[in-house]
């Protein structure tokens, strides 16, 4: 044998960087943008520029690259572009911390200075992004690169936002929003976090105007009645129905607000009756539009007391609360305070609690968008894997309101809005030099765009639009998208209607949606309680294959996984199991002894006909791999198909074929023996050369490494190279049914030797009964039967009887083995150690029955612990029964 070049042991570290290296040096991943082939497209969920590769990128980035490289070996012209968010808050934040530290305001730098400051941020944190992506090797093309913040994005960001604007779907408006009184800026919707909180409800009486009674009202944020501009109450209640346009004096505020009757008030919640605060409440607004309230503004953006709070002014918003409270005490107009337990937003960046605060903004009307959005997945076009997420967006979808778009950052796209002294508002492509209306100069609204509103324009910004650009026509609508659930509302549903909108198509056919990555404990990966795992860490000690392949076998689309160490080994275990079976094959294929070998399996008319059982065998389990794991890639389950990958070479080439194979290489006498070795070369060569095609998009470092050294290869790298098709001509159905009974024969035999403990290597005879077509293929694999289990004689048959002092096998009518013990072990001794484990068996049965009869552990213990002692005791019978008959059988 020959060395060959796989060192004998596996180094990840060495294989990746330079493997990497190779591929973006040959720039196999740069698409072709080939009109003759069929486009397949992927655009990579952009991380944050500020962030670092978190196991969530890692499993969602696997997911993109398995199915790339799948579809780029199938033959596709594939895309995978990639490109970092500008991240505004997220990353405003970060800069803005980073300069505190060295002492310094971005209040001093001025809006110029700042943002100089954070681009120059953003490079940085970009090339370690970019660097971490390459660590798991992503099969990106890099030449596409893009950032939400780049000139083409703006261009379209700022295009979209002219046109919405034009077609009267942006408007600027007066609107409740919800405001982060740290961050300074409006937050969407879903940039604020509800969380249950204990908090109390305070119950208020306020005086009716005649003085004829009070009216009760409770409320969880006293001081917000500072800012009451009415009561509701609901129309079909009967206790206040006179009531209804009457009016009561606001207590600590002497002004009058009327009663008002509203269907949104439920008569069943406190007395009935509740305060309306249009300024600081999102039902309460919705209620003063129905009745033309008046909007007062008590609290500020820094969360303080107004002018109109009159007494309170200047006063915190929880200090004023206190005080209000006191105040109504000690006019005897607080009737009851509650424990009651309320949903609380707070900001998603800083856990403020959020200040619903009216404010000019700008808006997306959302209704004429929603419904093209709905009806595009309610037709198909769109479809989520699992399907269960398509509720989740439909219904987001169908309860939408407007979108609010404007926050009040630095970093960002700003708003391209300019307003003139005289009142004249420009919105544009380009900067108007000055006002149309009266020539004055103009000022830019200050404000820039959420950052999902360039995210919303992903899938056809990055392919160059407005720009009419090839690959916009060639790779649009794009295949698949690949992200986590929680972005359902901010990302994929906003994509869908944009791309609708501005592309009349929608931006993908099908929306992956992965699960949360969580410790092994089930715990979600946060910082707070320090149960991280680092994905570059685990790169590091085990390689980005160990890693890739780990996370996509612990999935399943939708769901989310645990994070074991031990999988983590288990998948390094498969790299060594690879990278040893690998070298076997390559140093056996090498050795040129007698002559070149004949690899023309590829060639099924000249090499089929010298196939032998074992070869037809495992070309036959090679052939249905290579048939299901394509059928599970399909319907995107990757990871079964992963596993099936696993199965194949772990057990059916590792374990059986490559052990088989021995055989045929290592002999030497007999006349054929050149021809047997060259044979199993050739069948040894043509599997090894079709796992590392099935493997490559999973694990693909090792996959091209072991495979650059094959022999036979005719592509110049597998990254390239072409994805296997089942072959009607290696369906060998009667040798795959053989084979199964020869491999059930071998696990039953070393199943019987493992009962007397035998030690491994110890020959001992076996006598198999069997007759027919049975014994004529076991006879015909007698030689490797006894090879791989030690026996020896090994007697086939069929009219074989039980020897006395003997174990027997069953494994179908008319097929049983016998391993007969006399002379081979102390069969006195083993009776005796048997019998022995048959009395504390006995007892330990005894206990179980005696627990299950009493009475008071029947009727007390909870009902899983009685199932888990009556499993207990099935499980004791069924080893009682075991046990006693082997004795029968040592007798
Ligand atoms: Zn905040
Ligand atoms: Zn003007």
């Amino acid at each position: 044998m020959s060395d060959p070049k796989l060192p004998p042991v596996y180094d990840p570290a060495a294989v990746e960087t330079a493997r990497y290296r190779f591929w973006l040096d040959q720039e196999y991943f740069k698409a072709a943008g080939d009109d003759l082939r069929t486009p397949y497209t992927i655009v990579i969920p952009p991380p944050n520029v500020t962030g670092s590769l978190h196991m969530g990128h890692a499993l969602n980035n696997t997911i993109q690259d398995i199915l790339i490289r799948w579809k780029r070996m199938q033959g596709f012209d594939t895309l995978w572009l990639p490109g970092c968010d500008h991240a505004g808050i997220a990353t405003q934040n970060v800069v803005e911390k980073h300069l505190a530290e060295e002492g310094v305001d971005k209040e001093d730098l001025g809006r110029e200075g700042f943002l100089e400051k954070v681009w120059e941020w953003k490079d940085t944190y970009h090339a370690r992004i970019t660097k971490q992506l390459y660590r798991l090797g992503v099969s990106c093309d890099w030449s596409r690169e893009r950032f939400t913040m780049d000139e083409g994005c703006s261009m379209a960001v700022r295009r979209v936002f002219v046109d919405l604007y034009r077609k009267g779907l942006i408007y600027r408006g007066d609107y409740l929003i919800n405001w982060c009184p740290r961050c300074h800026t409006a937050l969407s919707d879903i940039e604020v976090e509800h969380e249950d909180e204990a908090s109390t409800l305070t119950h208020i009486r306020y005086p009716l105007e005649d003085g004829s009674g009070t009216i009760t009202v409770a409320t969880t944020r006293p001081e917000t009645m500072l800012g009451d501009t009415a009561v509701a109450v609901h129309p079909e209640d009967s206790r206040y129905q006179k009531l209804v346009g009457k009016k009561v004096i606001l207590p600590l505020l002497d002004r009058l607000i009327p009663i008002v009757a509203d269907h949104y008030v439920d008569p069943a919640f406190g007395s009935g009756a509740v305060k309306v605060t249009p300024g600081h409440d999102l039902n309460d607004f919705a209620i003063g539009q129905r009745h033309n309230l008046e909007l007062i503004k008590i609290i500020d953006e820094d969360a303080k007391m107004t002018a109109a709070a009159g007494p309170y002014a200047g006063l915190d918003r929880f200090e004023c609360r206190k005080k209000v409270v006191a105040d109504l005490e000690a006019l005897g107009l607080i009737e009851a305070i509650r424990e009651h337990e309320h949903s609380l937003g707070h900001c998603q960046r800083c856990r403020t609690v959020v200040e619903p605060l009216i404010s000019r903004q700008w808006f997306v009307r959302m209704k004429p968008l929603a419904e093209p959005a709905l009806a595009a997945v309610e037709d198909g076009s769109t479809q989520f894997v699992p399907p269960r997420f398509t509720r989740i967006y439909q219904n987001w979808l169908e309860s939408i309101r407007d979108w609010c778009i404007s926050r009040q950052l630095w970093w960002g796209h700003r708003i391209p809005a300019w307003y003139c002294a005289c009142g004249e508002l420009v919105v544009d492509y380009e900067e108007p030099q000055s006002c149309p209306a009266c020539g004055g100069k103009l000022e830019q609204d200050p404000d820039v765009l959420d950052t999902w509103f360039s995210s919303a324009l992903w899938p056809f910004s990055t392919l160059g639009w407005p720009e009419k650009t090839a690959d916009l026509k060639h790779f649009y609508p794009t295949s698949v998208l690949v992200t986590a659930y929680d972005i359902i509302f901010f990302w994929v549903a906003r994509m869908m209607f944009m791309s609708l909108e501005f592309m009349g198509e929608v931006p993908f056919h099908t929306v992956y949606i992965t699960g949360l990555v969580r410790d092994s404990l089930g715990r979600k990966m946060s910082k707070s309680l320090g149960n991280g795992i680092d994905p570059l860490e685990i790169i590091e000690n085990y390689g980005a294959d160990t890693l890739r392949f780990t996370l996509v076998t612990g999935q399943a689309p939708g769901n989310d996984q645990r994070f074991r160490q031990e999988s983590v080994e288990a998948g390094r275990n498969f790299a060594n199991k690879i990278w040893n079976a690998s070298r076997f094959v390559l140093m056996n294929l090498s050795d040129q002894e007698d002559g070149t070998v004949d690899f023309t399996l590829y060639d099924p008319e000249v090499m089929l006909p010298r196939l032998i059982r074992i070869d037809r065998w495992i070309l036959h389990r090679y052939n249905e791999t290579v048939r299901q794991t394509t059928d599970l890639l399909e319907a995107y389950e990757l990871g079964e198909a992963a596993r099936l990958i696993y199965e194949f070479i772990w057990n059916d080439f590792c374990d059986w074929y490559v052990e088989l194979s021995k055989y045929f290489l290592y002999r030497k006498d007999e006349p054929d023996a050149g021809a047997d070795r060259n044979r199993t070369r050739a069948v040894l060569a043509y599997v090894l050369d079709g796992m590392m095609r099935l493997l490559h998009p999973f694990m693909p470092f090792i996959s091209e490494e072991i495979w650059q050294q094959l022999p036979n290869r005719r592509e110049e790298a597998l990254v390239v190279a072409s994805w296997p098709k089942p072959l009607e001509e290696h369906i060998f159905m009667q040798e795959a049914t053989e084979m199964l009974l020869v491999q059930e024969v071998a696990r039953a035999i070393r199943n019987l030797r493992s009962q007397v403990q035998l030690s491994p290597g110890k020959k001992a005879a076996v006598i198999i009964h069997a007759g027919g077509e049975t014994a004529r293929f076991l006879q015909e694999e007698s030689h490797q039967l006894a090879k791989l289990t030690f026996a020896e004689p090994l007697t086939i048959e069929p009219a074989a009887v039980k020897p006395k002092q003997s174990l027997t096998a069953i494994i179908t009518d008319g097929l049983e083995l016998f391993l007969p013990l006399e002379g081979v072990i102390d069969v006195e001794a083993e009776i005796g150690r048997l019998e022995k484990e048959l009395t504390q068996l006995q007892a330990e049965k005894k206990k179980t029955d005696g627990k299950l009869k009493s009475e008071g552990f029947v009727k007390k213990a909870p009902p899983e612990v009685i199932a888990k002692e009556e499993a207990r005791r099935e499980e004791q019978a069924a080893r009682l029964t075991k046990l006693e008959q082997r004795i029968r059988e040592l007798k």
